[in-house]
């Protein structure tokens, strides 16, 4: 079915077919219309499905009809690279209707975002609590709010935002539309949607835990010192077009782009510990192509929509299965494919287990041919027990995701398992690759040996 035949005024129609998209995805036809009719909604979808459009589109279509006083929409994110993002997708989608959109988070300076609330805005996307500041200091009405999204409420919940959540959604009108997108639902996350939500329609796109179908994924068992060799000949050997990287520490992040950028790749990094101009910069330099690989921790693995990127490689075993999907969810992503890549040593089998068992698929074991495996062998991860640790709890989780917008953990976990990048020097490789390849976007052409079977699913379709 096509966009138009979604009811959807034929502006924002045009808006549609100016980001090149082709028809609905399966959240965009089963929400925009629910979201049209004025219901309230509670929407899972595995991440990359296109939920911005299912909410901006029809929000879009409502602010067609002008009122005097604004603002009416509110959208929280979780961080701030989100709220940048989902003001863009606003943007782009409505770009040939009439409406003003403000962006309110941290990191940055508050004279801005005060000029922009008193200049007077149709939407504001906002993190938790840079809008919780402008609440306090009287610069934000919610009296007039019509329609309130709370977006990745999973998330919010994690980084311990969901009290401040309640606290905005009473000050919201009790008539407003409430449109709640989780990519899980547990029970804590059902409390908050029944306090929140008035009969909601409610939308399940696939199992919530299953990795994006685009996607090919592959473990490479590697002992623990040969892993960052392992991860140069990977890259040497693949066609890629842009790496996320992600480690699971911030510091790992810091000590895995220094060494690559020793081997002359260009390399942006995001992590909590950046500045917010950094983050930014490493962003948009990683999507306009400035930057071939991105070295992230789990702060990138939400959400954040970079179109192309063709793999992802999980130098750390994730510690959640959940960070498994959500990293996962940064290749293949609308329409496109991708591969997704694991390093793991044999000491992660059991995490490695919670993954499978989480996904309900087994991940192959692959060697890397032509990597000079010690002792001439491919180490194994049995991936046949669960991984025990008596600290990992909901809890424990949520603590280790704050401070800073989920970075990842400092500091290691119990029970010893390595952790960061390998010590030992990359080994030469004749110079490694040559400074300034250009645009990786572009499709640098490697060619060399195909390596893993996943090498023929490398190369990334682009629809859009
Ligand atoms: P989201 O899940 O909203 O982050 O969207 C993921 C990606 O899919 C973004 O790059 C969107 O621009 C893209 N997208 C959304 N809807 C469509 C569509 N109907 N067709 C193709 N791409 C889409």
């Amino acid at each position: 079915m096509p966009f138009k035949s979604l009811g959807l005024n034929p502006k924002l129609v045009q808006g549609v077919l100016a980001m090149g998209y082709g028809d609905p995805t399966p959240i965009q036809l089963r929400a925009i219309p629910v979201v049209l009719e004025g219901r309230d909604l509670i929407g899972s979808a595995q991440t990359g499905t296109g939920k911005t459009a299912a909410f901006a589109l029809p929000v879009l279509q409502r602010l067609l009809k002008p009122v005097a006083k604004g603002p009416r929409v509110l959208v929280l994110e979780p961080t701030r690279e989100l709220a940048a993002q989902v003001e863009t997708a606003f943007r782009d989608l409505g770009r040939f209707t009439e409406f003003r959109a403000a962006v309110v988070h941290g990191g940055v300076g508050y004279g801005r975002q005060r000029e922009a609330l008193r200049n007077g805005t149709d939407v504001i996307i906002a993190t938790v609590g840079r809008l919780m500041d402008f609440i306090q200091e009287g610069a934000i009405d919610l009296r007039n709010i019509e329609v309130l999204i709370l977006d990745e409420v999973d998330r919010m919940l994690d980084m311990g935002f969901i009290r401040d959540v309640k606290r905005i959604a009473e000050l919201c009108p009790k008539s407003r539309q409430t449109l709640f997108f989780s990519a899980t639902v547990p029970p804590e996350i059902e409390a908050v949607a029944k306090f929140a939500l008035k009969d909601p329609a409610r939308i399940v796109i696939g199992r919530t835990q299953s990795v994006n179908e685009s996607v090919k994924h592959a473990m490479f068992p590697v002992i623990y010192d040969q892993k960052f060799e392992l991860l140069i000949a990977l890259l040497e050997k693949e066609d890629f077009q842009s790496v996320i990287i992600f480690s699971r520490t911030k510091h790992g992040a810091d000590k895995i782009a220094r060494r690559l950028k020793n081997e002359n790749h260009s390399v942006a990094v995001l992590h909590a510990n950046r500045s917010q101009g950094q983050r930014t910069t490493a962003l948009e330099g990683f999507k306009n192509g400035r930057y071939e690989i991105m070295v992230a921790t789990d702060i990138a693995a939400r959400g954040i929509d970079v179109s192309g990127v063709s793999h992802v490689i999980n130098y750390d075993v994730p510690e959640n299965p959940e960070d498994y999907v959500h990293r996962i969810g940064r290749t293949g992503r609308a329409m496109s494919v991708g591969d997704a890549y694991m390093l793991a040593v044999p000491e992660e089998g059991g995490d490695c287990h919670d993954i499978e068992r989480f996904i309900g698929a087994r991940i192959p074991q692959l060697k890397l041919d032509g990597f000079a495996y010690e002792n001439g062998k491919m180490p194994v991860v049995d991936t046949s027990r669960p991984f025990k640790n008596p600290m990992r709890s909901k809890k424990g989780q949520a603590q280790g995701r704050q401070g800073g917008g989920g970075g990842g953990r400092q500091g290691g976990r119990p029970g010893g398992r390595p952790q960061g990048p390998g010590n030992r020097p990359a080994q030469g490789k004749g110079g490694g690759k040559q400074a300034g390849r250009g645009n990786p976007r572009g499709g640098s052409s490697r060619s060399g040996p195909a390596s893993a079977p996943a090498k023929a699913s490398s190369r990334l379709r682009r629809g859009r």
